[in-house]
């Protein structure tokens, strides 16, 4: 799925590792550990201030944690945009993404991409505000902000991406509420 979007992703995941981010610990529910989304999980042990900590059962952990990559750890945005800094993680397309027509693979000409909040209004910050604007303005990708306090919204430049969210019921969020 994500293979087919990412050589429109700019960057170099070569050099990028996830260092003291956990948000995708918290954000994602991981059913082979029976984790809800949006919760921290309970093998993440909080880095203290000599630096230990993260997942505690790193070895053993399962494929999905293991196998999972955000898209800044495959290179897109700068590096102050990591999902800890930024507030936001981005995905392409998702499971849990509520238009499964917006899908990458079902729709390659107009993917979105979600936009996961870490915290409340993320999508407003200053640094999450400015990711978002680089996945849509400068990528031209419809994002759907899976919002931190529950539910979903759009963000996007393209007419066909807003009626088919608003076919489904999603909230349109207003571009100029999102900082550049
Ligand atoms: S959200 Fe991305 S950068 Fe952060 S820990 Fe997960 S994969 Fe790594
Ligand atoms: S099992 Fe480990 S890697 Fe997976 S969500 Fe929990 S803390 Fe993160």
């Amino acid at each position: 799925m994500v293979s087919m979007v990412l050589p429109m992703i700019r960057g170099n995941s070569s050099s990028r590792s996830c260092g003291d981010c956990t948000a995708c610990c918290t954000l994602l529910g991981i059913q082979e550990i029976k984790k809800p989304a949006g919760l921290r999980c309970r093998y993440l042990k909080l880095l203290s201030k000599d630096g230990v900590g993260g997942c505690t059962i790193y070895k053993d952990r399962p494929s999905a944690c293991a196998d999972f990559q955000c898209l800044w750890l495959r290179g897109f945005g700068l590096r102050r945009h990591r999902p800890d800094r930024s507030g936001i993680m981005f995905t392409a397309g998702h499971s849990a993404c509520p238009i499964p027509e917006l899908q990458p693979q079902q729709s390659p000409q107009a993917p979105l991409m979600l936009a996961w909040e870490c915290g409340a209004d993320s999508r407003k910050s200053p640094l999450g505000g400015q990711v978002i604007r680089i996945m849509m303005d400068e990528m031209g990708f419809a994002v759907i902000v899976k919002k931190h306090e529950g539910g979903f919204s759009i963000l996007s430049h393209s007419e066909s991406a807003l009626k088919k969210a608003h076919r489904v019921g999603l909230t349109v969020s207003e571009i100029s509420g999102i900082p550049k």
